[in-house]
């Protein structure tokens, strides 16, 4: 099954107003075709950036969402905020939410919906703890984190899955090629027995943890890495574009 490839930058709580305008132009001028490019600012930015990446190929993605529609929740962004500016795609469950800011299962579970419900990609983000990879529970630790979708995906399309292990965000240690290639088939059989074999062929698998343009080459190859969610390298277009040709370069 051939899927095109979709290699995301979450800026996460970096760049100023004329920075963020400026990578987004630099990603906007060096994107390419074969691969689906997304951008992820900081809230206070969506605006701006939404501005410099229209009528391009560049995808707006927003790193967090609440889950009620309107009302009382003083710090908090709803979804039709965000389909206001053009976002298409919204992190969930990223691994700084669940594990630095205290975000429970129940609360990602309801962020994905609230997503998924409103048309939009939802890019859910899963994966283990060095403590639970060692402890030999990184397959129960992803199954349990799938299971914070529910019976409402039904397209394909509008799911990504990011496998980012928490101990590879960050450090500069990237799983092996042989390690994500492992949990990413594990979540496609899981997807797979969840859903239909058909809906996990289709959906995409992205990698996250230390992706770097000199190791993209290889992660991005393996049959079932079908792109990356992308920190620290994301924060410079040219290193952003290489891991991006990268992956057109894996799917030749
Ligand atoms: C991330 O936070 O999604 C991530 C993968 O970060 P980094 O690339 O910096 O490891």
């Amino acid at each position: 099954m051939k899927r095109v490839s979709f290699v995301a930058g979450n800026w996460k709580m970096n760049t100023s107003r004329s920075t963020a305008i400026d990578l987004a132009r630099g990603v906007v001028r060096g994107a390419m075709s074969g691969v689906d490019i997304g951008v992820a600012p900081p809230f206070v930015y969506l605006d701006a950036v939404g501005a410099a990446v229209a009528g391009s190929t560049v995808k707006l993605g927003a790193q967090d969402v609440y889950i009620e529609k309107n009302g009382a929740f003083t710090g908090e962004i709803s979804i039709e905020m965000l389909k206001d500016l053009s976002v298409s795609f919204v992190l969930a469950g990223h691994s700084e939410r669940r594990h630095v800011l205290g975000e429970k299962p129940e609360l990602v579970s309801k962020k994905a919906q609230t997503i998924y419900a409103a048309g939009l990609t939802l890019v859910h983000c899963v994966g283990e703890t060095l403590a639970q990879r060692d402890a030999n529970q990184t397959f129960d630790v992803v199954r349990t984190q799938l299971g914070e979708l529910g019976a409402w995906v039904t397209d394909p399309q509008r799911l990504v899955i990011a496998y980012e292990p928490v101990w590879a965000i960050g450090t500069g240690r990237n799983a092996t090629d042989a390690q994500a290639q492992e949990v990413h088939a594990f979540i496609r059989q899981t997807l797979a027995k969840t859903y239909s074999q058909d809906l996990a062929d289709r959906v995409r698998i992205q990698y996250g943890g230390s992706l770097k343009p000199d190791n993209a080459k290889a992660l991005l190859s393996q049959p079932d890495v079908d792109g990356g969610l992308i920190g620290g390298a994301s924060l410079k277009a040219e290193s952003f574009l290489a891991i991006a040709a990268a992956a057109v370069a894996a799917a030749r």
